[in-house]
């Protein structure tokens, strides 16, 4: 039984949700939010784990669509950690009265496109169903957290604890031995932390990590001043990046410039730290032989760091850098100096099964009190599969993906009119500052419902040869670059069976362009109607 209706059904609140329903509801749309967590923050709702904080910088990683909000929030750090994060998304869903169309622990269930009615039907966890106009996904790229199928997994008698999941309350590891399962961005954020605490700790690495330093520090106020001062020329400044960043990309190949030259420049921004070493030259992710002279770099400091080589060798990786999301650490390296810390190779042999009492590796048993699982997200397209997504005729999202995403510009899909996916595959999303490309995302679907509006049409859907040609060109994109050479979440590797796809968009600038230039020519690639 339908009991509700409304213009727009938005799924999830973190920083994607929040905007768009203050944008929807600002234009007069009705709106409700369905949220599976209990408060608003998505990211920074779930991943409480120690240590958790962004590596865009304060300053950056914020909202730009409000003057006031911007001037008025104070950052306390270069690098906000998760509570300040998640205060601030309290903060804007206050400001902007967004609670009262949010409906929290809500889990939507699925979406099916109604033919006759043109409405989409959602059905949430409870069996209640309501109907929208447009369903607008804004269930996050790292939300579904990914927890491999260890053997056993559920014979351990103590706690388990995944880092995207971590207890409100917090876990005090005071005297515990702890073993941790991956070596992610999480994991080197957490394991310096939980090394503090516990008796003894255990880190099971399969693929080592590069980590630059984040040089975290509190904010300087005069960097801040200066900062508020010219906020929009310089949002506008990083808009103009690859990224999305402010951090500076050089124009000068890695291997136009002599060693030294080179030494110079990543030994200046390892110093400076944070994800702008790999703009240290222009070609690091697109040639190889540039890319090893940054790696070769970064394993000279894990060797100057490291005490034992024989850890610092196994610390090392060898694989291309920036392939993956460069991870920035406190003390990461640091920590495995530390008498209470075990660096323990799963490489060549995986963790065989989880025991009662801790985890066979490498044929031993390891005692543990606690087991951390550092283990990711199944990226991008996880969040959206959990959910039964039926568009014309039935058809099942996951069926037309099943070969990989298919999108129009990240944001719609052919055959699945009316809904709209907020940095969904094929948008630039985890390759970018994730808040200015939520903003735009948000920004251009807003309109868009504006402009349907405007002119009495109710129909929005991607043409299949718009969808096509857009795949294809993510796809050229992917590989003029060093990101398909390793397996990484953005090609959906760490989750078996996943096809190999890259999915993100490289290039913010010339995204934003294209998006517009649809607009421009009358949403060109898409097929607009009455009904
Ligand atoms: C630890 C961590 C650190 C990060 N740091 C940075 C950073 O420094 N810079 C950066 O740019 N990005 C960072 N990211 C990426 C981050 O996810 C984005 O920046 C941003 O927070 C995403 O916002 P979102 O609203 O799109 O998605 P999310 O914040 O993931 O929110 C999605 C919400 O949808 C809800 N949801 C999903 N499915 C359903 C369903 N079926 N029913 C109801 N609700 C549902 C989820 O519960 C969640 O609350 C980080 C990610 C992680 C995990």
């Amino acid at each position: 039984m339908t009991d509700r209706h409304f213009d727009a059904v938005i799924v999830g609140a973190g920083f994607a949700g929040m905007y768009m329903l203050h944008r929807l509801r600002t234009m007069g749309f009705s709106a409700r939010v369905f949220e599976a967590g209990s408060g608003v923050g998505g990211t920074w709702y779930w991943n409480r784990y120690p240590g958790a904080r962004c590596d865009v910088e304060s300053m950056e990683y914020s909202y730009q669509f409000s003057d006031e909000l911007e001037q008025e929030w104070k950052w306390s750090e270069r690098y906000a950690a998760q509570p300040e994060i998640l205060r601030y998304a309290n903060h804007v869903a206050e400001r902007f009265d967004l609670r009262r169309d949010i409906q929290f622990d809500t889990r939507v269930k699925a979406a099916v496109y109604d033919d006759p009615t043109g409405r989409w039907l959602i059905e949430l966890a409870d069996g209640a169903k309501v109907t929208a106009a447009y369903c607008i996904m804004a269930t996050g790229c790292l939300s579904s957290t990914n927890t491999p199928n260890f053997k056993g997994l559920d014979a351990f008698k103590g706690p388990c604890y995944h880092t995207g999941r971590w207890p409100h309350e917090g876990v005090d590891f005071t005297g515990r031995r702890v073993g941790i399962i991956g070596t992610g961005s999480s994991a080197i954020q957490s394991i310096p932390i939980i090394a503090q605490k516990a008796k003894h700790l255990f880190v099971f690495q399969r693929t080592p990590n590069y980590a630059v330093p984040a040089r975290n520090a509190p904010m300087d106020p005069e960097f801040e001043r200066r900062f508020k001062a010219n906020y929009a020329q310089l949002r506008a400044k990083a808009k103009q990046a690859r990224t999305g960043n402010l951090y500076p990309i050089s124009e000068k190949p890695a291997l136009e410039a002599s060693e030294e030259e080179r030494r110079l420049e990543y030994q200046a921004r390892w110093d400076k730290g944070g994800l702008g070493f790999i703009g240290s030259f222009a070609d690091l992710l697109f040639d190889k032989a540039a890319n090893d002279t940054a790696t070769e770099f970064i394993r000279s400091k894990i060797r100057e760091i490291v005490h034992d080589p024989e850890v610092a060798k196994t610390l090392s990786p060898h694989s291309v850098v920036g392939c993956k999301r460069l991870c920035i650490d406190t003390g990461y390296y640091e920590t495995f100096n530390r008498p209470n810390v075990s660096l323990v190779d799963v490489s060549t042999s995986p963790i065989e099964k989880i025991t009662e009492n801790g985890l066979e590796a490498n044929g031993k048993e390891y005692e543990l009190d606690a087991i951390v699982f550092a283990t990711g997200f199944d990226a991008m397209t996880g969040a959206l599969f959990r959910i039964d997504i039926r568009g014309i005729g039935g058809q099942a999202l996951k069926a037309k993906w099943s070969a990989g995403p298919r999108t129009y510009l990240g944001l719609a899909t052919a055959g699945f009119p009316n809904l709209f996916t907020i940095t969904g595959p094929g948008s630039p999303s985890v390759l970018s500052n994730m808040l200015p490309s939520i903003e735009q995302h948000v920004d251009w679907i807003a309109d868009c419902m504006g402009h349907m509006r405007n002119r009495g049409l109710t129909r929005i859907e991607a043409t299949v040869a718009a969808e096509d040609a857009w795949v294809a060109h993510v796809n050229q994109v992917a590989e003029r670059t060093l990101f398909p050479s390793c397996n990484s979440w953005y090609l959906g590797a760490n989750i078996p069976g996943k096809p190999r796809v890259f999915m993100p968009y490289l290039g913010f600038p010339t995204y934003v362009q294209k998006c517009n230039e649809v607009v421009r020519n009358g949403y060109e690639g898409f097929r607009l109607s009455e009904k």
